[in-house]
C-alpha cells in the first residue's frame, strides 16, 4: 500500500515572529505541491495564528507541539484542540519525548490527547522510543510496544485509522546521533506489528509512521527510502531553511 509521505518541522521553543516569517517565506517560495507528499510546520502556540495566516493558501500545513486532553475549562496554561482547529492548525503533536520526560506527560495521557484531538478533526501525530539505558537494557521493544498499545487502549477502533506515529529514539533527539535507516526500519516494522495486533492489518498498513532524531539533509534520503518509513519529524535542522528545504527534497529520490 502506497502511503503519504509526511515530513513535519517541529521548530520547539524557537523562533521569534520574525525569524519565523523569514523561515515561512523561504519554504514558500522553494517548495512546491508534489502527490503524495505533506510538509507541516509546528510553531510554539502564540505563533500559531500568525504562521496559519502566513500559509493560508499554501501547501504547506500547521501543527501543534502540544494540547490538552481537556477540551475547555479551568486548565490554566492549557491548549484546547478545540482551538487549535479554529486558527488553521491540522496536526497535533502528542507525547513528544520532551513532553513525556520533563512534563512528565504518562501514556494514558499522551492517548487522551491523540484522542480528542481526532475528535477535533486534527492528525495526531504520536511520539513513541526509548532512551539509551532502555535500548542497551534490551527493554526498548516491549516500551516503545507498550506507548503503542496504550494509544489503541484509548482511541476507539473507527477513529484508529486517523493516527500518525513518529519513532523517535531519545538518544538520537538533538545529539547528533541518527539511529541507522536500517535500525529505524526494524522499529518501525516491530510498531507496524503492534499497530495491527491492536486493529487489524489493513488500519497497519495504512498508518504512517515517522522517524526522528537528528535528521539532516545528508542522511534524510537513506531513512526515508526505507520500506517501513512513512516520513521525518525533524527538530533542529527545520529551523534552517536551506536544510529543511533539502531535507524536503528528499523526496524527489524516492
Ligand atoms: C524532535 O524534536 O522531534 C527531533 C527529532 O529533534 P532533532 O531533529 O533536533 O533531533
Amino acid at each position: 500500500m502506497a502511503r503519504e509521505i509526511i515530513i513535519a518541522g517541529n521548530w520547539k521553543m524557537n523562533l521569534l515572529p520574525d525569524q519565523a516569517w523569514d523561515l515561512v517565506e523561504g519554504l514558500k517560495d522553494q517548495l512546491k505541491p508534489q502527490s503524495g507528499l505533506k510538509v507541516v510546520v509546528v510553531p510554539q502556540a502564540p505563533l500559531l495564528p500568525l504562521v496559519s495566516g502566513w500559509l493560508d493558501g499554501s501547501f504547506i500545513e500547521v501543527g501543534s507541539q502540544n494540547s490538552s486532553e481537556h477540551l475547555s475549562g479551568a486548565f490554566t496554561g492549557e491548549v484546547s484542540p478545540q482551538l487549535l482547529r479554529q486558527l488553521g492548525v491540522a496536526w497535533g503533536l502528542a507525547g513528544h519525548s520532551e513532553r513525556r520526560e520533563l512534563f512528565h506527560e504518562t501514556d494514558a495521557q499522551v492517548a487522551a490527547k491523540a484522542d480528542l484531538l481526532i475528535q477535533q478533526n486534527l492528525t495526531p501525530i504520536v511520539c513513541v522510543g526509548e532512551t539509551l539505558s532502555e535500548r542497551e537494557a534490551g527493554g526498548h521493544l516491549a516500551k516503545i510496544a507498550n506507548q503503542v498499545k496504550a494509544i489503541y487502549a484509548q482511541v476507539p477502533k473507527e477513529a484508529a485509522k486517523h493516527l500518525v506515529f513518529a519513532y523517535e529514539p531519545i538518544w538520537a533527539i538533538g545529539t547528533g546521533k541518527t539511529a541507522t535507516a536500517a535500525q529505524a526500519n526494524e522499529i518501525h516494522q516491530m510498531i507496524r506489528g503492534v499497530i495491527a495486533e491492536s486493529t487489524c492489518e489493513f488500519i497497519a498498513q495504512a498508518t504512517p509512521i515517522l522517524y526522528g532524531g537528528s535528521v539532516k539533509p545528508d542522511n534524510a534520503t537513506e531513512i526515508l527510502t526505507q520500506p517501513h518509513v512513512d516520513g521525518l519529524l525533524v527538530g533542529g535542522a527545520s529551523l534552517k531553511p536551506q536544510d529543511f528545504i533539502q531535507i524536503v527534497q528528499a523526496f524527489d529520490h524516492l
